[in-house]
């Protein structure tokens, strides 16, 4: 190909803003973002409840080209929001992202070389593909009975209902996972009272969160160099958290005493100890970081209801012991749908093949990115990209570097398609599947990455490092590239 490809993003998240970035970073101009939400920004502009917040600190939790002068270690939404759009706008891409537009389907048109895609404002061509869409950015609801009978609102966490006052309601509140844990503590001093629905407790860790003074960002911004050390240790840090729930597992005790110590020192009632003490094993399920967490369950207007919810009804929740707790207000924290990958966009390959067929029941792709079948198609964040350790942004950033490798092979080449080999990507696969066996993520709770089959299309199981080192260059042999 004599001139630079055409390049469409679906979504406009860490995801596509860093894809737009890095691509134009390196001279390819004919870029789009299609982005479903009126702004950019992704889980960061979706989710907007009370007390949302990162849990990897800032300072990893950022592009590595794009420091920024943060006001705490653990940057709230709104200030991350800002953030994603301020480096669209600072790197020249917000003008190139379609907001409001909704990809609906892309198909590889064999005989162009390249991929059609359908929009809710109408079709585009592209000669690469590349999909951001996130694997938390579709909301769960789990079949609750009863739930649409509920008079007042309910609605989920990534949905949060501003119109909506919960200053002296009862709310009750379904779930406590990592978006329960910083919802409650927000909302507790406001509302008459918080019902907390518990499917099973997740273990925590002291998140040590503080604010930046002005003296600490004054000399993050004079010596680059202390913001980096502290990128590197915090990265650092990740990594032996990664080694703890892959291969180390001799670790996972120090992990444990840890968090066993945070509820003992915070929870003096025996019983509330108990039902939030977890029976699983550390890391299993995600670790969750927090300072207020057990200092809001000890309020005496939050209820932690361990059993059970048998039925919403029209002004409260039954549980399984036949209790009845009123409720004004329902809040699902109930997660998303983190299997779907690019669901429901239909993505077609060679021979019209779907992407869905070529998965069955598990996504799966050669480093999370590349599927055989579909040239020039490249998944961010894909399958088994995620962990339980590590900033997706830095994932994020490993798989925009192996598009750029291979747009690089591609130039050299002369090439114009590119594919990654049947064998090479089962070969991936095999080893993979091997590695994750070992994994504290199947050691037997429920968590949000394994499914009720046990197959895990979710998380990598090795260290962060090993994605960076296999994905900055092409291996030998891995991909047929077309002239
Ligand atoms: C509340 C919350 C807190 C989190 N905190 C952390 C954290 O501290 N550290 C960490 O590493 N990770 C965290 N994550 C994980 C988070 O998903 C990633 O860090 C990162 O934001 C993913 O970016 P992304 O661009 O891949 O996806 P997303 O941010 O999910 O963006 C995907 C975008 O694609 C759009 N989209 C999807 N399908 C289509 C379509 N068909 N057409 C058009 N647009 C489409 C969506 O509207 C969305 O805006 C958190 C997630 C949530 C929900």
């Amino acid at each position: 190909m004599s001139r630079k490809p055409s390049i469409a993003i679906v979504g406009g998240g860490f995801g596509g803003v860093g894809a737009a970035t890095m691509l134009r970073r390196q001279g390819y101009e004919d870029v789009v973002v299609f982005e479903k939400g009126e702004r950019v920004g992704g889980v960061w502009h979706h989710n907007t409840y009370p007390g949302a917040a990162c849990d990897i600190p800032s300072h990893l939790y950022e592009f590595s080209f794009a420091p920024n002068s943060w006001s705490r270690r653990y940057a709230p939404q709104a200030e991350i929001q800002r953030y994603v759009e301020g480096v669209a706008r600072r790197f020249g891409v917000l003008g190139k992202v379609r907001t409001g537009t909704e990809v609906k389907a892309a198909a590889w048109n064999e005989e162009r070389g390249c991929w059609r895609i359908e929009t809710s404002v109408g079709a585009h061509e592209a000669d690469l593909l590349l999909t951001a869409c996130g694997q938390l950015s579709v909301p769960k609801v789990p079949p609750i009975d009863g739930l649409e009978s509920f008079a007042g609102p309910a609605f989920h966490t990534a949905e949060w209902r501003h119109d909506v006052d919960v200053a002296g309601r009862r709310v009750a509140v379904i779930g406590t996972g990592c978006s329960a844990i910083q919802v409650v503590p927000a909302i507790q001093p406001l509302a008459a009272q918080i019902d907390l629905y518990q499917r099973s407790p997740g273990w925590t860790f002291p998140k040590m969160d503080h604010e930046y003074s002005p003296r600490a960002r004054a000399l993050f911004k004079r010596f680059p160099i202390l913001h980096r050390l502290d990128r590197a240790a915090i990265y650092a840090g990740q990594e032996l958290g990664t080694a703890a729930l892959t291969s180390q597992g001799w670790l996972r005790p120090f992990a444990r005493a840890v968090g066993r110590r945070q509820i003992n020192s915070a929870i003096a009632d025996p019983e509330l100890r108990r039902k939030l003490t977890p029976t699983d094993e550390i890391g299993c399920k995600r670790i969750m970081l927090t300072d207020d967490w057990y200092p809001a369950l000890n309020q005496p207007n939050v209820e932690l209801v361990a059993e059970r919810i048998e039925a919403v009804t029209a002004d409260g929740i039954r549980d399984a012991t036949g209790a009845e707790r009123p409720a004004e207000v329902i809040v699902l924290a109930t997660g998303f749908a983190s299997h779907d990958f690019v669901a429901p966009m239909e993505i077609a390959g060679r021979g019209g093949r779907t992407l869905a067929a070529e998965w069955g029941e598990v996504p799966r792709a050669y480093l999370g990115l590349t599927v055989p079948g579909f040239p020039n198609l490249f998944l961010l964040y894909g399958p088994n990209t995620n962990g339980g350790t590590g900033s997706v942004v830095n994932t994020l950033e490993c798989g925009i570097g192996h598009v750029l490798a291979a747009l690089d092979e591609m130039e050299s080449r002369g090439a114009e398609r590119i594919e990654v080999r049947r064998e090479a990507a089962e070969r991936f696969d095999r080893e993979l599947r091997t590695a994750l066996k070992g994994t504290v993520w199947q050691t037997g709770c429920t968590n949000w990455y394994v499914d009720e089959d046990g197959n895990d299309p979710s998380n990598w199981p090795w260290l962060w490092g090993t994605y960076r080192r296999r994905t900055q260059r092409l291996a030998p042999g891995a991909y047929d590239l077309v002239h």
